[in-house]
């Protein structure tokens, strides 16, 4: 028989958005909710036992993104980015703020930026996101990227928290030369981690 995995620490994920919704309710503005909320998410990512498995499943051929939380509001929502061997995002946008916190293996981010013929140049040097770090993007500060797994061989998961429902926000990906194709990202599950069953802390 093979040793059943242990129960992930769902509590964690729980406390997380809880956490959040907390820091929103007093309505900061952006570099709060950056600085606050990254530092809440540079927790979460810090201990690597509170994924279910079925959030952190590869595809073979895309990138995966589950949806692990949707604030009531749409104020914000948590999803798990899986990236198998050697899968890239196109060029793309966010239109919110993002936060994106590394939770196993590592990625590679690059950042881009129009010229004066609306063409998009690389923008600063390629980076590496090594596991526990976080990063964010938003309109203010930069929200056009593309994002690959830094590793040729495994699997790499990164928790990203927007500043709305994301997968049904109207977006864009883009070409080198600034043409722009809408993009919605939708999720990659229909079922959500039950982060609410508190039965046994009530019982104990
Ligand atoms: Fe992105």
């Amino acid at each position: 028989m093979s040793t059943p995995t242990a129960p992930a620490r769902l509590h964690r994920l729980r406390d997380f958005v809880t956490a959040f919704a907390r820091l929103l309710n007093e309505q900061p503005d952006e570099p709060r909710i950056l600085a606050e909320g990254g530092a809440l998410l540079a927790a979460l990512v810090a201990q690597d036992d509170w994924l279910p498995d079925a959030y952190a499943l590869p595809d073979a051929q895309h990138y995966r993104q589950y949806l692990l939380h949707a604030d009531s509001a749409e104020r914000f929502s948590v999803v798990s980015f899986v990236w198998g061997p050697g899968q890239r995002t196109p060029i793309h946008d966010h239109t919110v703020w993002g936060l994106i916190g590394m939770l196993r293996g590592a990625e590679i981010a690059q950042g881009f930026a129009r010229n004066a013929q609306g063409q998009f140049l690389p923008q600063g040097q390629e980076h590496r996101l090594q596991t526990g770090q976080v990063e964010a993007v938003s309109p203010r500060i930069g929200d056009v990227h593309q994002v690959s797994n830094a590793q040729a061989d495994q699997t790499s998961i990164s928790i990203h928290v927007y500043g709305a429902n994301i997968g049904a926000v109207r977006r864009s990906v883009y070409a080198l030369d600034g043409t722009a194709k809408p993009f919605i990202s939708g999720y990659s599950n229909s079922q959500l981690p039950n982060i609410w069953d508190r039965s046994k802390e009530v019982c104990a």
